[in-house]
């Protein structure tokens, strides 16, 4: 089976796990702080966070911008159920906002006729976290200026999108947001097996998230509501969770990270290679805005709209059944039975699901082979022509 995704472990990776295997710290030691740093100054970020997956990282973002009961999170439907859920965890409330048929995020102008409604109705929301979907970048500059206008803070859920920039600014440097979380899961750029990190240029909302990672304890005494009573102090001032990265996921990160610029290049090589050899075929192939370069985490291509009600699921099937691991990424959130518990409705987001009707993931990853990419697109046409 050709995998939607998959990691690249090298020898100098494994070396650097065993590494920290045989040192004094297999937690809170230097490479959490290593890693952060490297990602800070990749950015050009101020503040990096780590912790063990990018839905921790997207909880601590929202409870550091105190988010709760009362309070609204919107954002795209097609994305991975842990864009809305952490809103669910904070006591908050989700709404979504339908994709741009081209781009497939977020698009603008739906949230801004939608922020016109929730400001008459006197709901406006306090977050709204656009996803950069397979890598490509949002219209972040019009979502930043519709959060001055309306009053909300911006969450980039970068998953897709480390290593990828928009307008001159790398993916993280939160110009136009004020936290952006990535994933280092196995199928995504690269990885530290399970891991996340938070950047942000606001020292606030850093050391809130550092709080929330750790059980909400400081040993700072300018945090303590009185002086240390001892070298032993320390306060527990809010209540957070056990969300911290380990030192072998960090070391493995800090290693996988020397390659993260030559794998997206050669995302990209791959990209372009699928572009040409599905010229003439009855779909869409993913496209690229002038602004920004994209991460390029996943290649999804959209059937032809006429033909997509009938062949969707069997085009799906006979790529499986050819040993192709394609995916689809996603499943509109307010389809999933959960959401619908909740009072969402098939029909609320129609470009959502019609992108949902027609999408497929092809693989990508920096290890696909030529041979392996011939493979896939004989397996698509034969699947489309037969
Ligand atoms: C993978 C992913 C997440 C969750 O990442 P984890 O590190 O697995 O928790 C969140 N949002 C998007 C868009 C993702 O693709």
């Amino acid at each position: 089976m050709i995998p939607y995704g998959r990691q690249e472990i090298t020898q100098k990776d494994v070396e650097a796990v065993i590494e920290v295997l045989q040192s004094d710290f297999l937690t809170q030691g230097p490479q959490v702080p290593a890693f952060e740093k490297t990602l800070a100054n990749y950015c050009n970020a101020q503040h990096a966070v780590a912790v063990n997956s990018a839905t921790s990282a997207l909880h601590i973002a929202c409870l550091a911008m105190d988010l709760g009961k009362g309070d609204w999170l919107w954002t795209t439907p097609v994305t991975f159920v842990a864009t809305s859920n952490c809103a669910l965890y904070c006591g908050a409330r989700v709404d979504f906002v339908d994709i741009d048929p081209f781009t497939y995020n977020l698009c603008p102008a739906a949230l801004e006729r939608k922020l016109i409604d929730a400001e008459a109705a006197g709901k406006l929301p306090k977050i709204v976290v656009p996803v950069h979907l397979c890598g490509e970048p949002c219209d972040m500059a019009a979502i930043h200026a519709l959060s001055k206008r309306f009053g909300f803070k911006i969450i980039e859920d970068a998953s897709h999108a480390v290593g990828g920039s928009y307008k001159g600014g790398k993916i993280g440097a939160c110009q136009y947001s004020d936290i952006t979380v990535f994933s280092f899961h196995p199928v995504k750029i690269i990885t530290t097996a399970e891991g996340g990190l938070a950047l942000t240029n606001d020292a606030n909302l850093a050391n809130r998230m550092q709080l929330f990672r750790s059980h909400g304890i400081t040993r700072d005494t300018s945090q303590m509501t009185h002086e240390a009573d001892g070298g032993w102090y320390y306060q527990q001032i809010e209540l957070g969770y056990n969300y911290r990265m380990t030192e072998l996921q960090a070391a493995l990160g800090n290693s996988q990270f020397d390659r993260l610029d030559q794998y997206v290049a050669k995302r990209h090589q791959i990209s372009d290679r699928y572009d040409t050899l599905l010229d003439g075929l009855p779909l869409s192939t993913p496209v690229r805005g002038a602004d920004g370069y994209s991460g390029l985490h996943l290649y999804v291509i959209r059937l032809h709209p006429d033909l997509a009600a009938t062949t969707h699921a069997q085009v799906f099937d006979h790529l499986r059944a050819a040993g192709i691991g394609v995916n689809l990424h996603y499943i509109p959130i307010h389809t999933q039975p959960y959401y619908q518990n909740m009072g969402f409705k098939v029909g609320d987001f129609p470009e959502a699901e019609k992108y949902y009707a027609e999408a497929i993931s092809l693989p990508m990853y920096p290890n696909l082979s030529h041979a392996q990419q011939d493979e896939v697109v004989n397996a698509l046409t034969q699947a489309l022509t037969e």
